[in-house]
């Protein structure tokens, strides 16, 4: 049989591969003589302006084979009596149950009348006709061709229209899925194609505006050009891809042209509607054959104007539904976006994927002090060297307000390429903006399977690398978690004993090193347990300080020492100066200032028995605010400390500007002194005080050695074991009574 077809350049082309100007009718009969008869009767016959192509069959199971490979076939002519006595009615039974055909028409023929099926089987298996060959002459078979094939095609419209319909309107109602616009788009394709009497072939392009453009995994990175949201037939493998990857050229200049000149395109060949509004705007194309007559522009033009609301809907919808996953300052993927990313990345064989999380260093400062447009411009900045340094293989997204998310080739990501992206200014406005980062890496098969779980994992990592002085990032490893929730565990007890009042204030006294004298004492927090043990500060502050409790312990603990110090007062002790300890924490919080004035008010002292002690560090890390609310602090007549000195990073610039009393030595050094090269430190650090003018005082002073050491070189003061370790208010009232009695040697106490 002649299967070759006219596959001229505009002819429809049907999913089978079909020409679709032609009607494709199976014969099924095992006598020879009929196959020929028929081909003869319906040679050179158009019907419904197409052409007739026979496929032939000599059995119900060939018959099955073709049906199967060629779901297009409109009409089968059907013998009853074949391989057996009902063959013919198995067919019947087959196409419509297991091919599921229900659109293909049937005729039925036989040789002997006797073998009519019942009327049932007519009326199940929707069978058009039922005649004797002998009934069926040249014309009467005809009549019958034709009556079945336009059956057919009113059958193929009807359900080509109602799948089109139910595209559209079940994407209008699911407009928060993603894939809501392509089977939108499907189904208007669908649905014209339809009302044009053509099969469902064509190309649905919008220019997408830009919240959705540009986001990994949502749409394609074309910006610039439109973008095929939906395609049928042929088109297909261009769904949600640019424009410019359509091939051919021709087809793609007159899409471009139906969006510039906003106006429909009814070519010879090929239709080009425009739907909607700017910036919403889209193209259909469909290759038509032919040009589309006034009545069906009217047609096409009332069901556009129908559902271009619709439409509006849609695209609106999913740019809403991108916007939840881009940031759109850095038009960057965002928080969620991450999390599905770090879920779902593959990466190919030979990278070892990490993720990297890169928080700027002082952004909040630079977003207050410089304002906020200062700021956005710098997280642009930051994110735009970011991908330019690490290109199209590497995610990038904006998880936070100055956070920032990699997953990438750890060859790439790695500590030193990273921090160097950071070595040059960026440019943020009128500004150059020199900023570092803190960064939180993790391979991320050591950090199981779900991209929440990962995401807090590197963030585990990135506090660790927060916490860490010396080091600018770390690396995630297994036992960080375990450290992290021990420390919640701390961290909820601790808030319980802070609402219990079980925190409590010990006191360090400090002593004058010519004259042996109390000076002052330093205020060192106890947390007791109910075993009598105690958790020791350097456990339980560092989580108090990252979890914020600090803030309110630091008002309980300047609360306490002012009333203390007050009642010693009234029982006839000297005015003693007490140090008291401050984190960084607390000199952000807002009623700082106010609240230890509130509690040296209230108690009743002089503001100069409080002195502050910060540690290098806290005065490191945001200098500005710390300095200050020195600079108000010491107006009132507060003292401040530098403690631990010689472990941070002081820059002398620093020093200078504040408004320091006394400079403690850090007792790492005081411990050291008798080691090699020790002395030298200790020796340089209190010169450095004296050329400030600072008071020194040395802190862990265990032996007379050591005392004798810092008296020799200078230092004013001292604290340590060797005289006494802290201890509660009452232990203090007698330590100091019993020192104003006759003058003891400084010995340690039992
Ligand atoms: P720090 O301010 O440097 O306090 C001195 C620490 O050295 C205290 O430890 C003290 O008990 C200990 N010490 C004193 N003399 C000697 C000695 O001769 N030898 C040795 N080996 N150690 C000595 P503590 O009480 O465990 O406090 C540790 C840290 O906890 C303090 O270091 C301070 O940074 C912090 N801290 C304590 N109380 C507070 C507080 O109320 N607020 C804040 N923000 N931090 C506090
Ligand atoms: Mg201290
Ligand atoms: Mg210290």
């Amino acid at each position: 049989m002649d299967t070759a077809m006219n596959t001229g350049m505009n002819r429809q082309i049907s999913r089978s591969g079909h020409p679709q100007d032609t009607w494709y009718i199976l014969v099924v009969d095992d006598d020879v003589e009929v196959h020929d008869v028929t081909r003869l009767s319906l040679h050179n016959i158009r019907v419904l302006g197409r052409r007739i192509k026979l496929f032939h069959a000599m059995s119900a199971v060939e018959a099955a084979k073709i049906l199967s490979e060629h779901p297009d076939i409109a009409v089968v002519l059907l013998d009853v009596v074949m391989e057996s006595p009902d063959a013919g009615l198995q067919l019947v039974h087959t196409i419509r149950d297991q091919l599921q055909m229900p659109e293909v028409r049937i005729i039925l023929r036989t040789g002997q009348p006797g073998y009519a099926p019942e009327e049932k089987v007519i009326h199940d298996y929707d069978i058009n006709d039922y005649k004797t060959k002998q009934e069926l002459t040249h014309t009467h078979l005809i009549t019958a061709i034709v009556a079945c094939l336009r059956s057919y095609q009113q059958i193929r419209t009807i359900n080509q229209n109602r799948a089109g319909l139910h595209k559209i309107i079940s994407a209008s109602s699911n407009l928060l899925e993603q894939t809501s616009v392509q089977a939108f788009s499907d189904g208007v394709i669908t649905q014209i194609a339809s009302l044009l009497g053509l099969s469902a072939e064509g190309l649905l392009c919008a220019c997408i505006p830009d919240a959705s453009a540009g986001i990994t995994g949502l749409l394609p990175q074309d910006p610039q050009g439109p973008v095929i949201l939906g395609a049928a037939g042929r088109y297909a493998d261009l769904n949600q891809k640019p424009l410019s990857l359509l091939e051919d050229s021709h087809r793609r200049s007159v899409i471009r042209r139906c969006l510039d000149e906003k106006q429909h395109l009814f070519l010879p060949d090929e239709t080009v509607l425009y739907i909607g509004r700017e910036p919403h705007a889209a193209a259909i194309y469909l290759q038509t054959s032919r040009q589309i007559d006034l009545v069906d522009r009217e047609l096409i033009e009332m069901f556009l104007h129908n559902i271009a609301v619709a439409y509006q809907n849609v695209t609106l919808f999913q740019q809403l539904r991108a916007a939840a996953f881009a940031d759109p300052l850095t038009r960057l993927a965002n928080r969620n976006e991450f999390i599905r990313l770090l879920h779902e990345t593959k990466f190919p064989d030979g990278v070892l994927p990490v993720v990297v999380l890169l928080d700027l260093k002082h952004f909040s400062e630079i977003n207050d002090g410089l304002g906020q447009d200062v700021g956005d411009e710098l997280l642009r900045a930051v994110a735009k060297r970011l991908q330019q340094t690490f290109g199209a293989d590497t995610v990038i997204a904006r998880i936070d307000a100055d956070v920032f998310g990699l997953i990438g080739d750890e060859a790439v990501l790695n500590p030193l390429s990273i921090l160097a992206a950071f070595d040059t200014p960026f440019q943020s406005g009128d500004q150059q903006l020199l900023v570092s980062a803190t960064l939180g890496i993790g391979q991320l098969d050591l950090m199981g399977e779900a991209g929440l779980t990962r995401l807090k994992r590197a963030y585990i990592a990135l506090n660790a690398a927060k916490r860490n002085m010396l080091s600018n990032y770390a690396y995630y490893v297994p036992r960080m978690e375990e450290d992290t929730e021990q420390r919640l565990v701390i961290s909820r007890a601790l808030r319980d004993a802070l609402t219990h009042q079980e925190l409590q204030v010990w006191y360090q006294p400090q002593f004058d090193l010519q004259t042996q004298e109390i000076t002052g004492v330093e205020a060192l927090l106890r947390w007791p347990q109910s075993n009598g043990d105690f958790i020791a500060p350097s456990v339980f502050i560092p989580i108090a300080e990252h979890s914020g409790l600090i803030v309110d312990i630091g008002f309980q603990v300047i609360e306490q020492v002012c009333q203390d110090l007050a009642a010693l007062g009234r029982e006839g002790f000297p005015p003693l100066r007490c140090a008291v300890n401050i984190s960084m924490q607390q000199f952000r919080s807002p009623n700082f200032i106010s609240g230890i004035v509130q509690s040296v008010t209230r108690a009743g002292i002089r503001a100069e028995q409080i002195e502050l002690e910060i540690t290098e560090s806290v005065l490191m890390d945001e200098p500005d605010v710390v300095i200050t609310a020195l600079l108000q602090l010491k107006k009132l007549g507060i003292t401040m400390s530098i403690d631990d000195f010689g472990t941070g990073f002081s820059s002398l610039s620093y020093l200078r500007q504040l408004p320091v009393d006394r400079m403690k030595v850090d007792r790492s050094f005081v411990r050291d002194i008798h080691q090699p090269g020790g002395h030298v430190i200790i020796e340089s650090i209190l010169s450095l005080g004296h050329q400030l003018g600072l008071r020194t005082i040395a802190e862990g002073i265990e032996n007379i050695e050591q005392e004798q050491f810092v008296r020799k070189h200078g230092c004013h003061e001292a604290q340590g074991y060797l005289y006494s370790q802290a201890m509660p208010l009452n232990a203090l009232r007698r330590f100091i009574e019993r020192r104003r009695s006759p003058r003891v040697p400084a010995a340690p106490l039992p």
